[in-house]
């Protein structure tokens, strides 16, 4: 069934000219100058709801965070994250990820993160998949040299399909692990979909790709 949109939550969202960027294709090769100090920009596409990226935001407050989320509804949920925790460090797009190239310039970024994002599991959807080479090279172009690209999914088959994807466009993979709660990386800061499908009982999967320089 398909899910229905809350009334109201796109005039709501644009009213959050603080945190929301109107017209981000503005700041492209100039997106320190939006944010109040120097420091590395990290992207996550396909924010949701927000967890993930206000808790790095608040962590690491010497960072500048950019979530980019197109369901208005949900992206609303992430702003409104954001303001409670009063973050200064981070900004939301709502747009599309095919987007990206209009937006940031070639090695703006220094990271990227892709949490969750949908499987689309049948093959001839492979080319939506975030993770598919088309997407590769395009944000291996936005990472500057030694950049890297965070990547979670609690799905095996995108999972493989992402190694296999990220080997092809010869990133450096490192950290692979298939069950991230189970591993001994540090300081894993959760996503809303990750609490979900960590209670039903299923492994996380995840890996870090590194830019050649
Ligand atoms: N990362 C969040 C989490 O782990 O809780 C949300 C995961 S949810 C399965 C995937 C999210 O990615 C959805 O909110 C969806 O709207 C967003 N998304 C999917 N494709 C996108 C695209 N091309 N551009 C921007 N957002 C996208």
């Amino acid at each position: 069934m398909r899910r229905r949109k809350k009334p109201g939550s796109e005039e709501k969202l644009l009213s959050k000219d603080k945190l929301v960027v109107a017209e981000p294709e503005r700041y492209k090769g100039t997106w320190h100058t939006y944010f109040q100090q120097k420091g590395e920009i990290h992207v996550e596409i396909g924010t949701g709801r927000g967890q993930f990226l206000t808790t790095m935001a608040e962590r690491n407050p010497h960072i500048n965070y950019v979530g980019i989320e197109m369901k208005e509804e949900v992206l609303l949920q992430a702003v409104i994250k954001a303001e409670e925790k009063k973050l200064q460090n981070i900004a939301f797009l709502w747009l599309d990820a095919n987007r990206l190239t209009e937006i940031f310039e070639d090695s703006e970024l220094q990271r990227m993160f892709i949490n969750f994002c949908d499987p689309w599991p049948k093959n001839r959807w492979a080319k939506r998949r975030l993770t598919y080479r088309g997407f590769l090279e395009i944000y291996k172009n936005l990472l500057a040299a030694s950049g890297e690209i965070h990547f979670k999914t609690d799905n095996a088959k995108l999972f493989e399909f992402s190694l296999n994807e990220f080997s092809h466009c010869d990133f450096q993979l490192k950290k692979i692990t298939f069950d991230l709660h189970q591993s001994d990386l540090q300081e894993n800061i959760t996503t809303e979909y990750e609490d979900k499908f960590v209670q039903m009982g299923k492994p996380i999967y995840r890996c870090e790709a590194r830019k050649r320089n």
